[in-house]
């Protein structure tokens, strides 16, 4: 993969292939499912972030996203929207089973990401599950996996169920999120994730997001993500 240009145009987009949304600003003026639109704005989300605008026309057409923007820019809805309308498109039901995983580098940040998912899909008929290490009973939650279509999880609990949990089944992914994948390298789970890279299957749409690109998130980059367009948002000086 070339280096990512540090200064790339917002959106980089093609004008003949889905000039209709490009140039959208506000939530309500995208081609999204009412059932996302209402817990929106329900939620008091009204204008799109840079980020957002940046990768929500682009995601849902369907690309693979690397996306690069500071902390607090809105990353998580850039990720969270096109991967509800993927499964809802796709008509999933919670006896599907496994139709995307988000994978975050700590427990504070899936449950914060598991909060957003939960406010902006509150109207869809998805399950989802916080799978992350720590207190929570890991036997009961193997019982419980496998009726999950949506999973927020550390890398460590992730590969633990692909692991040791009888029938863990995710040969149906949709969409896979690597968010803050430089922190995700960082704490060390590099080797974690690419074996759980490894044992995914190969057709799906992957978002992955970090704030800084190092030569690691590029070796990652390389590793999950095909063809994808390369959304950089920095404030402007
Ligand atoms: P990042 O992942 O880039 O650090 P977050 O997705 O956590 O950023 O969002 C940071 C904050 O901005 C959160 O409090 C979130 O609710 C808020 N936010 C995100 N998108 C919007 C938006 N379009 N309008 C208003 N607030 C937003
Ligand atoms: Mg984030």
């Amino acid at each position: 993969l070339p280096p990512l240009p540090s200064k790339a145009p917002i959106g980089r987009v093609d004008p003949t292939s889905f000039s209709r949304y490009a140039g959208a600003t506000r939530f309500a003026d995208l081609p999204i499912s009412k059932k996302t639109k209402d817990a929106l704005r329900q939620s008091k989300y009204t204008d799109m972030t840079d980020i957002q605008r940046a990768c929500l026309p682009h995601a849902l057409c369907g690309r693979d996203i690397l996306g690069a923007a500071k902390t607090g820019s809105g990353k998580t809805l850039a990720f969270v929207i096109p991967l509800l309308e993927k499964l809802y498109k796709e008509r999933w039901n919670p006896e599907d089973g496994v139709g995307s995983i988000i994978i975050s580098p700590t427990r504070e940040l899936a449950s914060q990401t598991f909060d957003v998912l939960r406010a902006v899909g509150k109207h869809h008929n998805f399950s989802a599950g916080l799978l992350i290490g720590g207190r929570k009973d890991v036997e009961a939650e193997k019982e419980r996996v496998n009726e999950l279509n949506i999973l927020v999880c550390t890398p460590g609990r992730l590969l633990q169920h692909m692991d040791e949990t009888p029938n863990f089944e995710c040969s149906q992914l949709q969409v896979l999120v690597l968010d803050e994948a430089d922190r995700i390298l960082d704490v060390g789970f590099k080797k974690a994730l690419n074996a759980i890279i490894s044992q995914l299957p190969k057709r799906r749409q992957t978002f992955l997001f970090s704030a800084t690109q190092t030569k690691s998130v590029q070796d990652l980059a390389r590793l999950s993500l095909k063809d994808p367009e390369y959304l950089s948002v920095h404030e402007k000086a």
